[in-house]
């Protein structure tokens, strides 16, 4: 275990700075490999994720893992976290508020795996990432490539849960358009690795 990731998830494990840290059953610190190239950034914890303190383990989780394995990522060789460390009751979106609670564990994540490419799943995600530079909806600009800073490319996705409620896999549809921006942003992933 890399020292100075551990302590980031002891702060989190300790954390009360929003009120969902009295409700939450366990922290979701984050899971893969922590010297990724490619880290995955989701919303907020679920049911399943609050009760195994691991993220993307329910359903949602379920189906990223097998668009990540269909095109040749294993969840082994990323870096998986969320916005959001607690759950928010009845899955709600979470709050401002709780986002800029739980910001800087965030970006110290981040500085510590220093990924080269972050797939940021969901608009909450690519919305808080890139602030003013999303312009339009998740519909709009997933796919594209944008540069979270110098150093890491970013790229807006689908989140898996969108998917499940919109299972079609005709062509247009947000499962097929899934599938080939993953195909794109293995690419690059491939291309970084040399
Ligand atoms: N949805 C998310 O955004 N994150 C998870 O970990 C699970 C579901």
């Amino acid at each position: 275990m890399n020292p100075e990731f551990e302590k980031i998830c002891g702060e989190i494990r300790s954390c009360f700075k929003c009120p969902l840290g009295k409700t939450r059953n366990n922290v979701v610190c984050g899971d893969g490999n922590l010297k990724a190239r490619l880290m995955f950034i989701g919303e907020a914890p679920g049911a399943e994720e609050d009760a195994q303190g691991k993220p993307f383990v329910g359903r949602a989780g379920q189906l990223l893992t097998k668009i990540l394995e269909a095109a040749g990522i294993s969840r082994d060789e990323v870096f998986i976290t969320n916005i959001l460390k607690c759950r928010p009751p009845d899955n709600r979106k979470p709050l401002p508020e709780e986002m800029n609670a739980c910001k800087q564990y965030l970006l110290d994540q981040i500085e510590v795996i220093k990924p080269a490419i972050i797939g940021a799943l969901g608009s909450t995600s690519a919305q808080f990432l890139l602030g003013d530079k999303m312009s339009g909806t998740i519909s709009k600009i997933r796919g594209k490539w944008f540069d979270y800073n110098e150093t890491i490319k970013l790229m807006p996705l689908f989140h898996p849960s969108y998917l499940l409620r919109n299972p079609s896999k005709e062509a247009g549809s947000p499962k097929h358009q899934m599938w080939g921006d993953i195909r794109d942003l293995k690419k690059a992933y491939d291309e970084m690795k040399g």
